[in-house]
């Protein structure tokens, strides 16, 4: 055996030191936001695209968003979309797999509706299927409820959202472990307040310093509101970049938005008293279920909806989601919230079930509102050399109200189009795209440049079907709720049997048609609107024929 020699150590170590050095550094992103989103953009920019990431969060550590919070208490149902991103990487889809409830299409779902007088037996549990009418009385509960003849579209997954952002972060600590790629550096407490360019290479946000900087803070994006100002080009952005004005919000009220929500926290198994003779109904938390208020006026109706988890140890949230004018946001104290939900729910034996504090902090907690539907056209920003830029994700792009289901899907969806904007393909397709084959040496620019042509439309549509898709599914009481969910469900209707009719060739409504994963989000819209135009075509003809012989040119002629 070879004992090697001081000298020749000495040699190997400043060879290595030497080739060490001459590496190029890791590429360096920053990305600010720690929720779903900006976890899979720093999973991706780390581990496909070698960077170097920072990842910040506003959070302070003690309530980072993996734990659980009853102002966040919502579940995500990951869809094939969604999946997208998720069987990226084998460990993330396994673990979510593993700890959600998986759903085979809504119409698969089961649901029991409780009723409101503690006289009637509580009824088997029955598909969401079952019938049109009670699909669209049951779909405020279940999420996107599915017409018969759109079978289960492949498989979702209902997980809270501390427990996916909870697997999610263990992906990053499993990532660092391996070494492979870039390193994923994780603070929280750490807020962002600015985002600027600066002339010699490289992006700022506050003291750190990066190449690609990757807003994925929310639909109150700080990132997004930095590129809207106007002296955010000062310094910087390429000619070719959008304007600062892309970066306003473009916003729509839909019937959802400004829905108020908050959260009543049930007990893990919680029992529902039957009619008189059977055993109570043990809930488990697998099962949906719906129960009814005794109330039916437009300011006091409710129904308790709780969708599937894994966990049935765990507390189980109940959204409650109104009208503003509703009776429960006038109670203050946890005694008159108790009285009142005691008188509306006579079925309920809540006195063992919810503590007084439980009550005290619900009749306190001020809720959420749901947003406009909105989406920002501009998407990404690059400097002249295309050396760095800025790019955003999630929600930081595009809100809406959760009535589609696709708040978490298609904030996935935005990191899968940006790995293919960064990796030169085609962000619609995952082809090689036209642009970077005609580039002989792509740059971050280019690819960012991609990402805003390509995404922008995609977003464009994604908001369109949020307006239109399904927004009376929260089944509000108010009349005017009433009267135009009815018109909405006939123009559903209409548009299936038409479907059914004419074997596929008119394509049946958007919201159907965006179970269907292959489709882009513009593809479903686009088809939808041919749909609207046959249908106008189909009344102004007739219109048209009912009037032709009084006041056609023919008539005219008429002796
Ligand atoms: C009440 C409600 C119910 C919902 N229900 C559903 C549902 O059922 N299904 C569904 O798919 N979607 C639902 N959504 C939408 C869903 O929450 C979002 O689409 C999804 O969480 C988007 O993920 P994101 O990572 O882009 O943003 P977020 O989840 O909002 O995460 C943004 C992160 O950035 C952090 N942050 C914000 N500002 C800064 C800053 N300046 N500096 C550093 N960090 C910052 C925040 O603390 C947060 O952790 C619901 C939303 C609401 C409000």
């Amino acid at each position: 055996m070879n004992i090697p020699t001081r000298s020749a150590i000495f040699l190997s170590l400043l060879f290595h030191r030497t080739v060490l050095s001459l590496q190029p550094p890791a590429p360096r992103a920053i990305v600010v936001g720690a929720g779903p989103v900006g976890i899979a953009a720093s999973l991706v920019l780390a581990s496909r695209h070698g960077y170097d990431v920072t990842l910040l969060e506003s959070s302070p550590e003690t309530s980072i968003q993996t734990k659980y919070d009853p102002t966040k208490a919502f579940l995500y149902n990951v869809n094939a979309r969604g999946q997208t991103l998720t069987k990226m990487f084998p460990n993330l889809h396994d673990k979510l797999v593993k700890r959600s409830v998986e759903s085979k299409g809504f119409a698969d779902a089961t649901i029991t509706v409780v009723p409101a007088d503690p006289n009637l037996p509580i009824p088997k549990s029955s598909k969401l299927e079952k019938s049109f009418e009670m699909r669209n009385n049951e779909n405020n509960e279940a999420g996107n409820a599915m017409p018969k003849s759109e079978k289960a579209v492949g498989v979702g997954y209902w997980i809270p959202r501390h427990e996916m952002v909870g697997l999610m972060v263990e992906c990053i600590d499993e990532h660092n472990e391996k070494g492979e790629g870039g390193k994923i550096s994780f603070y929280t407490g750490k807020e962002c307040t600015s985002v600027s360019p600066r002339d010699v290479g490289g992006v700022f946000v506050e003291v750190y310093q990066a190449d690609l900087v990757v807003g994925a803070d929310g639909m109150n994006s700080k990132v997004r509101e930095c590129l809207s100002h106007p002296r955010s080009a000062v310094g910087g952005w390429s000619l070719d970049c959008p304007k600062p004005n892309y970066f306003k919000l473009k916003k729509w009220r839909s019937p959802a938005s400004f829905l108020r929500i908050k959260v009543l926290q049930l007990p893990p198994q919680f029992e529902i008293p039957d009619a008189e003779g059977n055993p109570p109904l043990i809930t488990n938390s697998e099962n949906i279920y719906a129960i009814r208020s005794i109330y039916k006026g437009p300011r006091n109706y409710l129904s308790l909806g709780l969708l599937p988890m894994k966990n049935n140890t765990a507390v189980r949230a109940t959204n409650i989601v109104t009208r503003p004018d509703h009776e429960v946001w006038k109670l203050k104290d946890g005694i008159a919230i108790q009285t009142w939900f005691e008188k509306a729910f006579p079925r309920m034996n809540f006195n063992g079930m919810i503590s007084n504090e439980e009550w005290d902090r619900f009749a306190r907690a001020e809720g959420t509102r749901f947003p406009h539907c909105q989406y920002s056209r501009g998407m990404a920003v690059w400097d002249e050399n295309g050396d760095s830029g800025v790019a955003l994700v999630g929600d930081a792009i595009h809100a809406f109200p959760p009535d589609i289901g696709q708040g978490v899907n298609a904030g996935l969806m935005d990191v899968v189009c940006l790995d293919r904007a960064l990796s030169g393909l085609d962000t619609v397709t995952g082809k090689e795209a036209k642009s970077a084959k005609e580039n002989d040496k792509p740059s971050l620019g280019k690819n960012l440049a991609r990402y805003q042509k390509q995404h922008s439309p995609e977003i464009a549509s994604l908001i369109r079907l949020a307006r239109f898709g399904a927004p009376y599914q929260y089944r509000q009481p108010h009349r005017a709720d009433r009267i135009l969910r009815t018109l909405w469900t006939l123009n559903v209707a209409m548009r299936l049997i038409l479907n059914k009719i004419t074997f596929n060739l008119v394509p049946p409504t958007c919201i159907i048609l965006s179970q269907r994963p292959e489709l882009t989000f513009r593809q479903v819209m686009r088809k939808a609107d041919l749909t609207t135009l046959f249908l106008k075509v189909v009344v102004f003809g007739l219109i048209g024929l009912r009037f032709r012989p009084r006041f056609g040119i023919l008539s005219m002629l008429k002796p």
